[in-house]
């Protein structure tokens, strides 16, 4: 049987799954390389944890992971494989089939998303080597919300950077696609719902009748919420303040905002909310208060958008299991319609409200997005 591999590889990490090429896409096996390019370590969901040689790469995690599915899927025939993608630019609305041409367009982004893009495309280069004859299916993050409104789109600089790609693109699209699927199958008619996918990374997205027309990042994944590491919304002038009063270098700004900030820069403990929720230090509470601080002002603004809100869905791993985060995002919204079911809050139940406005627990699962995307376009 034909069988689909997706790949969504990140900084440290590269994360796999196998389908089977059907109707329905069935996954067949799945799980992830951590801690690329130090102490890599495959972690196949169900197996057991295998260590890797020091220093394996994009290209060598790759390597593991194939020799891992033929050991225990020799059947699988990988004729497609579907690729995460952090950044389409501002012309790819849609999945495509990869060339050499797409591939060297894709590059140009790679200064939008210097964190993520080059090493999404050295996984694609790795599966290129490794399967010349499948085809490789490009699904981007940026595309579920290209079709934003444009002051959605925009900032207010000179127009010539809009020209030059300088916009508002919005991320974890795969995600929010992924949701509105299932709002769509589980509750048909729900049109005005925000979605907030929090996880190590983190973002809202507001949502009418399936499609994005905002989203709480923008020209990168620092913006909006804060993260796990990230920063989320910053004055800009305080980048200009670490560059003039700090001399900071872009670099270790980068670094500043991307790694060292957000739950873990606030609390100085973690950047893992269990840890955080386990905590009596009073940094991590602070932590705590300002991440649902931004997701409560950040729902208030998206509903405003969205002129009303039917439907408020969480997923991610802290929207997907954390009832602490949620009950205290829901807590006094009575006035938008939020009315939360408290035990079945605590029960990670799919739907967690008593109120006019239907608030849902919804896993969110990327793969299978791309996978049904790589065997539309094969
Ligand atoms: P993700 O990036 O979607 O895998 O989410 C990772 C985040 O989810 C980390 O901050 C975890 O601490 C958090 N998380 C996972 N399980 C729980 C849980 N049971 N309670 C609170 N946070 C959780």
């Amino acid at each position: 049987m034909s069988h689909i591999l997706t790949i969504n590889a990140g900084s440290s990490s590269l994360k796999y799954a196998l389908y089977e090429a059907a109707a329905q896409p069935r996954v067949v096996a799945r799980g992830k390389v951590g801690r690329i390019g130090g102490a890599a370590r495959l972690q196949p969901e169900g197996g057991e944890d295998i260590g890797l040689p020091e220093g394996t790469d994009h290209g060598g995690a790759l390597v593991a992971v194939l020799e891992a599915l033929e050991t225990s899927h020799p059947e699988a025939r990988i004729e497609v494989v579907g690729h995460r993608i952090v950044h389409g630019g501002p012309d790819h609305a849609a999945p495509i089939v990869l060339t050499d041409t797409v591939l060297t367009e894709l590059e140009g982004y790679c200064p939008y998303a210097p964190l993520h893009q080059p090493h999404n495309l050295a996984g694609v280069r790795a599966a290129m080597a490794a399967f010349p004859e499948a085809r490789q299916v490009a699904c981007f993050d940026t595309a579920f919300h290209r079709g934003h409104p444009f002051v959605n789109d925009t900032f207010a600089l000179p127009r010539a950077y809009y020209e030059k790609g300088v916009r508002r693109y919005g991320f974890h699209g795969l995600s929010y696609d992924y949701i509105a699927g299932e709002i769509a199958r589980r509750a048909p008619g729900l049109s005005r719902v925000v979605v907030a996918h929090l996880g190590n990374g983190a973002s809202m997205c507001a949502l009418r009748d399936g499609a994005s027309v905002a989203s709480t990042m923008g020209f990168s994944a620092l913006d909006g919420l804060p993260m796990g590491t990230r920063s989320g919304q910053l004055d800009p002038g305080v980048v200009l303040y670490l560059m003039d009063q700090e001399g900071m270098s872009a670099e270790e700004i980068s670094d500043l905002l991307y790694k060292e900030s957000g739950l873990k820069g606030m609390s100085g403990i973690s950047n893992d909310m269990r840890e955080l929720e386990a905590s009596d230090h009073p940094h991590a509470a602070e932590a705590i208060d300002y991440f649902t601080f931004r997701i409560r002002r950040e729902l208030g603004a998206l509903a405003a958008v969205l002129g009303g809100l039917d439907g408020v869905v969480f997923c991610g791993g802290i929207g997907e299991n954390s009832a602490m985060i949620r009950g205290r995002v829901c807590d006094g919204m009575a006035w938008l319609g939020i009315a939360l079911d408290t035990e079945a809050n605590a029960a990670n139940a799919p739907v967690i409200s008593t109120g006019a406005v239907r608030v849902m627990v919804i896993p969110t699962d990327e793969e299978i997005v791309i996978a049904r995307a790589a065997l539309a376009l094969s």
